[in-house]
């Protein structure tokens, strides 16, 4: 990494309110991305004073994000009850096709009199042992651990990316490279500039497939329609105020836009009424020359966590 890169890197931090970065031992070059073994010390470190709850970028209490664009998967069927609150009720201005992997198959519909209703508040460890040592797709082949989620399964928020990592694939956790710790960094670290106590293990977070793909190559639709089954399903069980997806491939899996990440990020889309923030995959983010970038994904996040948690 060149010294405009650290740079550039450091500036990032900093607008996040992060003042102190560790070295992971051994490691050379990627040293100002690496942070102590628990992200959070580095947030810890940051002296932004708190605010109370309805900070400036925020919406306030009731009102909804305006602007939702709507992706139902089974657009044209009938509309299934739901515990959302009111304001996730989203505006919806376009109804995209459905995409692969968010469809519910027949066998996961349910709900009495409707066939297109899904069981509600099913509980995720039974998704879990529903997946068992999966072999649907050739992505099982390669893994080593299947990633299927972590975090608070009451969660108002939901963070989804793409599909696990080499780090995530030994771990069996989704977002533990270095992508996800600059992802627990943006989340903690927004959250405490904008006086919301927040940390990652509250939120949920989540992958569109749950095995690695080889080389980190982004999921096949057939593999993202199979295991997009799973995310739904993990999705209708947490039942979040909001979702916050990452990247582009996730982003069309979710709200079926087919648009790029650069036009889709900082809008409100909603799946099933729930509103959906688009940003961009923090592994974008840690590519040394996306300074705009890095500072709309702040913005995304605040907006996201305002509409969340005020
Ligand atoms: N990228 C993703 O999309 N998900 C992970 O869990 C890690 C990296």
């Amino acid at each position: 990494m060149d010294a405009d890169q650290i740079r550039q890197y450091l500036e990032f931090y900093q607008d996040l309110g992060i003042k102190t970065l560790y070295q992971r031992k051994g490691t050379v070059g990627a040293a100002a991305v690496e942070t102590s073994e628990s992200p959070a010390d580095a947030i810890q470190a940051s002296g932004s004073p708190a605010k109370g709850p309805g900070g400036p970028s925020g919406h306030p209490q009731g009102v909804r994000p305006t602007g939702v664009q709507s992706h139902d998967p089974r657009a044209g069927g009938t509309v299934c009850p739901t515990k959302l609150p009111a304001p996730a009720q989203p505006d919806i201005t376009s109804r995209p096709t459905a995409l692969p992997g968010i469809t519910p198959r027949p066998e996961q519909q349910g709900g009495a009199g409707d066939a297109t209703c899904p069981p509600q508040g099913e509980p995720l460890l039974a998704i879990q042992q529903d997946i068992g040592d999966c072999t649907r797709c050739r992505l099982h082949a390669g893994r080593h651990k299947i990633v299927f989620g972590v975090g608070n399964e009451h969660s108002p928020l939901v963070f989804v990316g793409e599909g696990p990592g080499a780090d995530e694939d030994a771990q069996g956790i989704p977002f533990v490279g270095r992508a996800g710790q600059l992802l627990t960094q943006m989340i903690e670290g927004t959250a405490r500039k904008e006086g919301i106590n927040l940390k990652r293990e509250d939120v949920y977070i989540c992958n569109v497939v749950k095995c690695r793909p080889p080389d980190n190559r982004a999921p096949e639709p057939d593999e993202m329609e199979i295991c997009g089954q799973f995310l739904y399903r993990q999705l209708l069980s947490i039942a979040p105020k909001a979702i916050c997806v990452l990247g582009g491939t996730a982003a069309k899996a979710i709200t079926g836009h087919k648009e790029g990440v650069t036009k889709m990020r900082g809008k409100w889309f909603a799946w099933r009424n729930i509103p959906v923030m688009v940003t961009y995959h923090p592994s974008f983010l840690l590519r040394g020359y996306n300074q705009e970038a890095k500072r709309e994904a702040w913005e995304d996040l605040k907006k996201v966590l305002h509409f969340v948690y005020d």
